[in-house]
């Protein structure tokens, strides 16, 4: 069966890791029909506007994309297209599992937890204003409903049944956020209530900053609001090896949207260099959600074969500072190339190879 998905190549790096993304796709067999459509700068020279109509109707017809990243200008300009896409989809879960990968670029190999982000209220509402002429006070409103926090309690203890994963964990700022964060921590307690076979328990936002970066092998699922979230997933993203290995995942009630946790790093568009993993991996979670397991372990174990033996990888995987074994860095072509020759050769019930260096010399490599 042929399955149709949107697919939104995005600015800066998102056309190399999106055609990454897509050999890889190819390799494991299963008939992807893309949609290509065009949102961000591209979309503006040829629609005068960075999000045209015809991107809400293919996803919403597939209910399924693959996006690239997309430029946001800095203070002025058009709001982000990422917010719009999220608040007007209802794309409210975010999720952004944080997985180290062959104990490369990590000092946590053990890391492997999941980051539930809410992605339509809180302080991304886009209720914001100037507070007097001369512009010396501003405010932004921190939006935080029942609805959205009860949705998103329940999806995070959902995905923990699902993924069997037994510890859920709610990070927020009641203590000085005494009406949001409250409303916040109530919704998750009621929930709580209803999964006893979850453990259930709440950090403050400072302290989960803390005990991530000392122990992240403590935590599995972690629900929090909208900024907290975005956040929390890019330290996540770092503790398990980096932003070019996150990927990610926008779920609403009917559409769901695969986006890596990185931006368009403008700097290295149209080089062939930036790290292709972290949108192949969205494949991968795009692979999980048709149903298709087999094709999502292949293409895990693939970009895990790749980085654990080193030959081509790019950049970030191969220089030191991350790593104990610099290599030559490879293109961003070559290195989906490798990824998607390994698909359909990986051994799935084999053990994952370890690689030669073992993350627990990491540490003292960097203070040597
Ligand atoms: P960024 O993630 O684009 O880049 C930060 C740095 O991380 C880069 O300079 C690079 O060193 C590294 N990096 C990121 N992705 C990489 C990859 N695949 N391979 C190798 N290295 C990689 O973050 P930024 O510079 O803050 O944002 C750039 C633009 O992207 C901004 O306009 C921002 O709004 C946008 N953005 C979009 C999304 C999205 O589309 N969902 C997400 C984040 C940022």
């Amino acid at each position: 069966m042929s399955h149709r998905v949107t697919l939104i190549p995005g600015d800066g790096i998102g056309p190399e890791v999106t055609a990454a993304a897509r050999l890889v796709a190819g390799a494991t067999g299963v008939d992807i029909d893309w949609e290509v459509v065009e949102a961000g700068e591209r979309a503006i020279q040829a629609h005068g506007t960075p999000l045209p109509d015809e991107v809400f109707d293919s996803i919403r017809r597939n209910r399924l994309a693959l996006k690239g990243p997309i430029t946001t200008p800095i203070g002025g300009g058009f709001r982000s297209v990422n917010v719009a896409l999220r608040q007007q989809l209802d794309l409210y879960a975010s999720v952004r599992p944080a997985r180290a990968i062959a104990g490369e670029g990590t000092r946590f190999p053990e890391t492997d937890l999941v980051v539930v982000r809410e992605a339509t209220e809180g302080l991304y509402s886009g209720v914001e204003h100037w507070v007097d002429r001369d512009h010396t006070a501003a405010e932004t409103v921190n939006i935080v409903t029942r609805k959205a926090s009860d949705r998103i309690v329940r999806f995070a203890f959902e995905l923990a049944r699902r993924e069997h994963r037994r510890h859920v964990t709610a990070v927020h700022k009641a203590n000085i956020m005494k009406t949001t964060g409250a409303l916040f921590q109530t919704a998750f307690q009621e929930m709580a209530a209803k999964y006893p076979d979850i453990r259930a328990d709440e950090r403050l936002i400072d302290n989960m900053c803390m005990q991530l970066v000392k122990k992240p092998e403590e935590y599995s699922v972690i629900v929090t609001t909208n900024l907290f979230g975005d956040i929390l997933s890019d330290l996540c993203a770092g503790l398990a090896g980096g932003l070019g290995v996150a990927p990610g995942a926008l779920y609403g009630d009917t559409i769901a949207v695969f986006e890596p946790v990185h931006g368009s790093a403008p700097k290295y568009a149209g080089q062939d260099k930036a790290d292709p993993v972290a949108e192949i991996l969205c494949v991968e979670l795009l692979l999980r959600h048709l149903g298709e397991a087999e094709a999502a372990d292949r293409v895990f174990r693939a970009v895990w074969e790749t980085i654990a033996e080193k030959k081509v990888v790019t950049y970030d995987l191969a220089l030191p500072g991350y790593t104990l074994r610099p290599v030559s860095p490879s293109s961003c072509s070559a290195m989906a190339k490798e990824v998607a020759r390994k698909v359909p050769l990986v051994d799935l019930s084999a053990p994952l190879s370890t690689p030669a260096n073992p993350a627990s010399s990491y540490d003292s490599h960097l203070e040597g």
